[in-house]
């Protein structure tokens, strides 16, 4: 399989506060990859670094064998790659269908953004029936499908979920999973950070342990869910 990204000697630090601190790991093309860590350990800092959201301090991010370093999102996203950040972020006073909207920014003729809806509401049917209220009124869930239906309009290759289950009822949670499946079923590729260990490990192939800022264990879901490096990560703070 082909790496889909590939990151090497990635650092982020926010003034003398070093988040991530010299990591690399690779994401192939039609994988499932979970990032694993306790609160702190870096996980949410390496998406947003790989989207551009924050900036990266140093190291080299390669997406389809192109440097994308640096890339502001505008750019990411027509390129492929996009993230659905932690805390569902949906614009409350706007309609569902305008949230969608907004994740489709880079598409300009009006069929592509039909055919971006339709896929959405095809996956989501309940953001279909509310695709007028605003997305302040859904509930928890329902917003949390609205930032991966929005992360999805732009039809990413790769598409990066921060916590996509936090804050979900058991019920809900399990059906943020099946999605996750259900997109690698039609084609894309996931990386998942989440706390909910036993079920990221259960739908991922591969996975990666973060502590205090650097990637201490790695590799089949299978294998780590029984490693003592995951379990220490969890156990011994950030
Ligand atoms: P969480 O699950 O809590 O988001 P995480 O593994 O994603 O944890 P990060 O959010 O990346 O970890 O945080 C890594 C470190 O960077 C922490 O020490 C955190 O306090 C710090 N940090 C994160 N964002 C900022 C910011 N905007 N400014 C300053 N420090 C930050």
């Amino acid at each position: 399989m082909t790496s889909l990204l590939s990151v090497q000697s990635l650092a982020v630090s926010y003034g003398p506060i070093e988040a991530v601190r010299g990591i690399d790991f690779d994401i192939k093309e039609g994988e499932i990859v979970a990032f694993l860590g306790a609160n702190g350990a870096g996980k949410s800092s390496t998406l947003n670094a790989l989207v551009g959201l924050v900036p990266v301090t140093s190291g080299t991010v390669a997406f389809e064998g192109q440097d994308i370093t640096d890339w502001p999102p505008e750019m990411l996203a027509p390129a492929g790659m996009t993230l659905s950040p932690e805390g569902r972020r949906v614009f409350g006073t706007l309609s569902v269908a305008e949230n969608l909207r907004m994740g489709a920014f880079s598409i300009k003729e009006k069929e592509s953004v039909e055919a971006a809806w339709d896929r959405v509401y095809d996956l989501f049917p309940i953001l279909h029936e509310r695709r007028d209220q605003f997305a302040g009124t859904l509930s928890g869930g329902q917003q949390q499908m609205l930032a991966v239906g929005r992360a999805l309009m732009c039809n990413p290759k790769l598409l990066l979920l921060d916590e996509p289950s936090l804050g979900l009822a058991p019920k809900i949670m399990g059906q943020v999973f099946d999605l996750i499946a259900l997109l690698r079923d039609q084609g894309v590729t996931l990386a998942v950070v989440e706390q909910n260990v036993a079920m990221a490990l259960e739908i991922a192939d591969r996975g990666y342990v973060f502590s205090s800022g650097k990637i201490v264990a790695s590799g089949r879901a299978s294998e780590l869910a029984h490693s003592d490096a995951l379990k220490s990560a969890y156990l011994g703070g950030v």
